[in-house]
């Protein structure tokens, strides 16, 4: 047993809103925070390497993971599988570890509505404007024009579910959003569930207080 339970924080948002960036900056502000490595058929990146940004598998392989039931979620984005796997997660809750998924919103409902979802915590960033989406996913250089492309035709898509979140941000500030970010986690720990303790702090409160009257 530990004193807290650990925190599901699910970051979702268009592509290029800036879910990797402000991941990062969270990891650097609590190291404690684990990262969610999920699974997926695409090709990895230039720069990105296998168990780092993502566990590139082949598509028999999802396939069995998803049989054999090893994912907490898992959906279909941009044309290729994705999805969480469980055992890390169920993991980081026996130890009281918070975990962080950079997951879309097909992942954030699966997983709100699983025998996880009371430690869920789920947030939404949305773009100042979609022409400053459109700016942040080529000055990102990461896609050819016509990955940038299909990405702006599902950011839609992906924007209409803004309103199935906890906390919904507008990322215009990078600072002031990793700030924000930061108020809604520590706040989050300090919900009653989270707080696994308390029950036995009440306790002695009570001991203490039969005791002194
Ligand atoms: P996502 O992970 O949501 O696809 P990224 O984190 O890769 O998005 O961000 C896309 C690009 O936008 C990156 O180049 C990042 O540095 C930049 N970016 C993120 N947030 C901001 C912000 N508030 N202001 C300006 N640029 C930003
Ligand atoms: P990318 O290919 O740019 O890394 O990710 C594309 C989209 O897939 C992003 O919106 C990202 O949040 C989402 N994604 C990444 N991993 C998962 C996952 O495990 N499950 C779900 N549901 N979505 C994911």
């Amino acid at each position: 047993m530990t004193d807290r339970q650990g925190l599901l924080i699910i970051l979702s948002s268009p592509s290029g809103a800036g879910k990797s960036t402000l991941a990062r900056a969270l990891r650097t502000w609590d190291p404690t925070i684990s990262f969610s490595i999920s699974a997926t058929t695409r090709a990895a990146r230039p720069g990105e390497e296998n168990g780092r940004e993502y566990h590139f598998v082949s598509e028999p392989e999802f396939k069995r993971m998803v049989a054999e039931r090893e994912l907490l979620e898992h959906a279909h984005v941009f044309g290729n599988f994705y999805g969480s796997p469980k055992a890390p997660v169920l993991a980081a809750m026996q130890t009281g570890t918070d975990v962080l998924f950079d997951i879309d919103w097909q992942g954030a409902q699966q997983i709100r509505n699983s025998t996880q979802g009371l430690n869920t915590l789920t947030i939404f960033l949305l773009p100042p404007s979609i022409s400053e989406l459109r700016n942040r996913l080529l000055t990102r250089a990461q896609d050819d024009a016509g990955t940038v492309a299909r990405r702006m035709e599902k950011s839609w898509d992906e924007i209409s579910h803004w309103d199935g979140y906890d906390f919904v941000l507008i990322n215009d500030d990078l600072e002031k959003t990793e700030a924000q970010l930061r108020s809604i986690i520590i706040a989050s720990r300090l919900r009653r569930s989270q707080q696994t303790h308390l029950n036995d702090h009440v306790r002695k409160l009570q001991a203490e207080f039969e005791e002194l009257s």
